[in-house]
Order: structure tokens, then C-alpha cells, then sequence
């Protein structure tokens, strides 16, 4: 029902009291208003969409690219990127009167930064959890998995020019939109 903050404690309306040194509250991630006026949405505002193709569920000829799939991948423009790239080759075969491929495989990439100059990166997909390693050359990097250093930092400053530069111009990204096992260990 409501936070107390100067009593520290959250309470609910059927009088329960919690409470809390440190209140850290995440709201509901929902989805965009456009999605639940169409119709085409779920209770939360996300489309019904095809784990691997990105076809929308119940609905022929639309297909679902990122924050508004209700896909268990990351909400994240990496992933929205990754999901680009299999979806040209699947809208063609679709076009086509083909069988779609299982193109999307969860694939995220992200750089955390952590502070005092330094950084993590994170890479992984529906079945693989972050784990540690080089990438995107494996066992040379430069940029190490779940892992703090400078040259994450580094690489996430470098991201801002790739940014503008390659992505929002369209040109090809050196990075596999799958996620690959290679330089990572458990
Ligand atoms: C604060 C913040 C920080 C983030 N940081 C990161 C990060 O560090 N790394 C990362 O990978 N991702 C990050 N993300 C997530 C990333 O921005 C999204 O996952 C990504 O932008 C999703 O792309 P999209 O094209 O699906 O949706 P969007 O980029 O949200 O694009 C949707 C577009 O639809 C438009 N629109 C909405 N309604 C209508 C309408 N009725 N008619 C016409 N147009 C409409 C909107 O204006 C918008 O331009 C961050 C997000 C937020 C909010």
C-alpha cells in the first residue's frame, strides 16, 4: 500500500508491516502504451512472440524485434541489434512461403560500468549464463568477461564512437549475432 520511510518499513493494506534497512524496490517492467492500444499485447504490454524466429504468436505476417517481445531475452539494444540480423534472413524466407530458422538465440552483450575507471562486459543467451573469459578474441581479448578491469572501461568508451559511427550507419559489426562459446569457461 505504501513506504514509510521514516519508520523504515513498507506496509500493506491488509495491515502487514515489513521492515527494511535498505528499501531497493523495482517496479513492473511493462510494456509501451502503442502495443496495449493495438490489441496485439499481453496483460503486461508485451507481444506474444517465437523464441527463435520472432514471428509474432498469434498473428501471421508480423514479426517482433526488441523491447516489445515478450521474449525471456534481455531488454537491451544489443539484443534488439542481434535480433536485426537474423530476422533479414527469416522476413525473406517468410516472403518466400519458407520454414523459418531458428535465428535468435537470446544473445546479449553488455558493458556494466563499475566505477573508479574500471568496467565489466557480460555476453550471454537463453541457455548460457554469463560466465568468465576473453572476448571477443578468445584467450586474447582484449576486454575480459565477468570481470572488472580498466580495459572494459576502455571498451565501453570506445562503444560511444562505435556507436555513431558503425551501428547507427548501418554497417557490419564484427560480432557474431550468436552467442559463441569460444574464450569462455565455466
Ligand atoms: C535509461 C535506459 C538505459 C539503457 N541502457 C542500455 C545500455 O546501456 N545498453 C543496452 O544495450 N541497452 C540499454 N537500454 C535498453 C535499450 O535502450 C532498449 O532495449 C532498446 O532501445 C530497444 O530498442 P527498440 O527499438 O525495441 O525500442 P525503442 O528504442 O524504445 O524504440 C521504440 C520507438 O517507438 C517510438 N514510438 C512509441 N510509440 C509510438 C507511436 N505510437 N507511434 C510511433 N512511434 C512510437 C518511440 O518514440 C521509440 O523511438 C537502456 C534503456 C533505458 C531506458
Amino acid at each position: 500500500m505504501r513506504v514509510d520511510p521514516d519508520q523504515k518499513a513498507i506496509l500493506s493494506y491488509d495491515d502487514i508491516q515489513v521492515d527494511f534497512d535498505l528499501l531497493v524496490s523495482v517496479p513492473v517492467n511493462m510494456g509501451s502504451p502503442v502495443i496495449d492500444k493495438s490489441g496485439l499485447g499481453d496483460d503486461l504490454g508485451f507481444v506474444p512472440t517465437e523464441k527463435y524466429t520472432l514471428k509474432a504468436k498469434d498473428h501471421d505476417d508480423i514479426f517482433v524485434l526488441g523491447d516489445a517481445t515478450n521474449l525471456p531475452s534481455s531488454k537491451a539494444g544489443s539484443v534488439a541489434h542481434f535480433q536485426v540480423d537474423g530476422f533479414i534472413e527469416n522476413f525473406q524466407r517468410y516472403v518466400d512461403g519458407m520454414e523459418l530458422l531458428p535465428t535468435f538465440d537470446g544473445h546479449a552483450n553488455c558493458f556494466i560500468e563499475s566505477g573508479h575507471g574500471k568496467g565489466f562486459l557480460i555476453d550471454f543467451n537463453y541457455d548460457v549464463e554469463p560466465l568468465p573469459g576473453m572476448f571477443p578474441m578468445p584467450g586474447v581479448g582484449p576486454f575480459s568477461l565477468l570481470k572488472q578491469s580498466r580495459m572494459n572501461h576502455w571498451g565501453k568508451m570506445m562503444f560511444r564512437w562505435t556507436y555513431w559511427n558503425v551501428l547507427l550507419k548501418g554497417r557490419e559489426m564484427p560480432i557474431p549475432a550468436q552467442m559463441s562459446m569460444a574464450g569462455k569457461w565455466r
